[in-house]
C-alpha cells in the first residue's frame, strides 16, 4: 500500500511522485533491514558483521549530517510507524509529562542496553535479533495508540536521544517521509525544530534529567565502553554485570564535569557547551571505532570488519582518527549553526479530518 495527500497547499507537502520515491526507498531500506534481521537469526555471525560492524558504526555520522534521512528510512520506524500509516491508530497524544517519562525511559534504556553488547549481543546475532524484534513489537503496539513518531520514533526509541545530541547541526535537511500532516504530536518537534538538540524546550522534570544524563553523560560512557572487552564465556552474573563499571564510571566522571561547567558558564555558552559535549561523544566513539574496525583495535578482533594491519601502517589509522575528531569538533562547535531541522515540517493536519487515501501500490 501506499498512502497519498489529499491536498498540495504548500511547498513543504511532498508531491505525489516524491512520495512514492521515498516509499520506494523506504522498502529498499526495510528489505536490507530484514535481511540483516534474518541473518543475526539463522547466520548469526554474518548477522553480527553486517549490523554490529556495518550498519551502527555508519549511524553516528549520519546522526550528525543528516539525521532526517535516517529517520525517512531507519527500517524501524517504517515498521513502528505501520499502524499509522494503514490507519489503525487511535492517534491519541500523549502528554508533556507522558513524553517527558519516555524520553527518561529512553536515556536509561541505552545505557542498560549498549554495554549488554560486551556481555551478550556483540557475539550473539539471534540475542541481538531477538532484541530488534522486542523493540519493534513495542514500537508497533505504541503505535497502535498513539500517534505518528509520539508512538516511539520521538519518545521511547533508545537511539533517540543520541539523534537529539548529535543532530544539532546537520548539513541538509529533506522532506518528511513518514508524516502526512504535522498533528503536533510532540512538542517540540525533534525533526522540525532547527538546530535541536536535548535541552530545546524541556519542560518537565524527566526531560530536564534525560537531558542532563545524555549530553553529560555520553562521552564518559563512550570512552568506558571501549575499555571493556567482548565476553565470550560468562562465568557468573557478577562477571555480567560487570560489563557495566567502566561505562558507568566514565558516564559518571563526564557527568560531573558537565554539571560544573553547565553552573559556572553563562546561560549564553550554554548551546556551546551542548555542543562540545556532543563532538566530544561522537568523537570518542570513532576514535576507538575506527581502528577497531581495521584491526587496530585494544582487544584483538572485538569489532572487527576487516583486519588491515598488515596492510595500513598505524599512523594511517591514527591520522583518520585525528581527522574525523577535528571535523566533528569544527563541525558540531566551531562552525556556524545552520538553522536547518532535520525534515521539513509538513502542513499542519486537522485530527477530525481524514487526512489520507489509500491506494493500492
Ligand atoms: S512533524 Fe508533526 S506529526 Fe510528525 S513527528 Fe513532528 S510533531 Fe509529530
Amino acid at each position: 500500500m501506499i498512502t497519498q495527500r489529499l491536498n498540495y497547499k504548500s511547498g513543504d507537502q511532498l508531491s505525489a511522485r516524491s512520495i512514492l520515491i521515498w516509499r520506494i526507498v523506504q522498502t529498499a531500506v526495510w528489505l536490507v533491514g530484514a535481511v540483516i534481521l534474518t541473518c543475526l537469526l539463522f547466520y548469526p555471525t554474518l548477522g553480527v558483521l553486517l549490523y554490529w560492524n556495518i550498519l551502527i558504526p555508519v549511524a553516528p555520522a549520519l546522526f550528525v549530517l543528516a539525521v532526517g534521512v535516517w529517520r525517512n528510512v531507519c527500517p524501524l520506524a517504517t515498521t513502528t510507524l505501520l499502524p499509522r500509516h494503514l490507519g489503525f491508530s487511535q492517534r491519541r497524544k500523549l502528554s508533556v509529562k507522558q513524553l517527558g517519562m519516555l524520553n527518561l525511559a529512553a536515556v536509561i534504556a541505552l545505557f542498560v542496553i549498549v554495554p549488554l553488547r560486551h556481555a551478550l549481543f556483540n557475539n550473539n546475532g539471534v540475542a541481538t535479533g531477538i532484541m530488534i524484534i522486542a523493540m519493534a513489537v513495542i514500537g508497533v503496539t505504541m503505535s497502535f495508540f498513539f500517534e505518528w513518531k509520539s508512538a516511539w520514533c520521538s519518545s521511547l526509541c533508545p537511539i533517540h536521544p543520541v539523534e537529539k545530541l548529535y543532530g544539532g547541526n546537520v548539513l541538509f535537511k529533506v522532506p518528511n517521509a513518514h508524516c502526512d500532516n504535522c498533528m503536533k504530536c510532540v512538542t517540540p518537534c525533534p525533526d522540525s525544530t532547527q538546530n535541536v538538540h536535548p535541552k530545546s524546550s524541556v519542560k518537565t522534570d524527566h526531560q530536564k534529567i534525560s537531558a542532563f544524563l545524555i549530553i553529560g553523560g555520553l562521552p564518559g560512557f563512550i570512552w568506558g565502553w571501549f575499555h571493556v572487552p567482548d565476553e565470550t564465556q560468562l562465568t557468573s552474573i557478577s562477571a555480567f554485570f560487570s560489563v557495566y563499571e567502566m561505562p558507568l564510571i566514565g558516564l559518571a566522571v563526564t557527568l560531573t564535569i558537565y554539571a560544573v561547567l553547565s553552573s559556572i558558564i553563562q546561560q549564553r555558552y550554554e548551546r556551546k557547551l551542548i555542543s562540545f559535549f556532543a563532538a566530544s561523544g561522537v568523537s570518542c566513539y570513532y576514535w576507538f571505532r575506527i581502528p577497531s574496525l581495521f584491526g587496530f583495535g585494544k582487544f584483538a578482533t572485538d569489532g572487527l570488519l576487516v583486519n588491515l594491519r598488515d596492510v595500513m601502517p598505524g599512523w594511517s589509522i591514527t591520522a583518520i582518527t585525528v581527522a574525523t575528531t577535528a571535523f566533528f569538533f569544527y563541525w558540531l562547535v566551531a562552525h556556524k549553526k545552520n538553522k536547518k531541522s532535520w525534515l521539513i515540517r509538513p502542513e499542519f493536519g486537522n485530527k477530525d479530518k481524514p487526512l489520507v487515501q489509500k491506494l493500492s501500490a
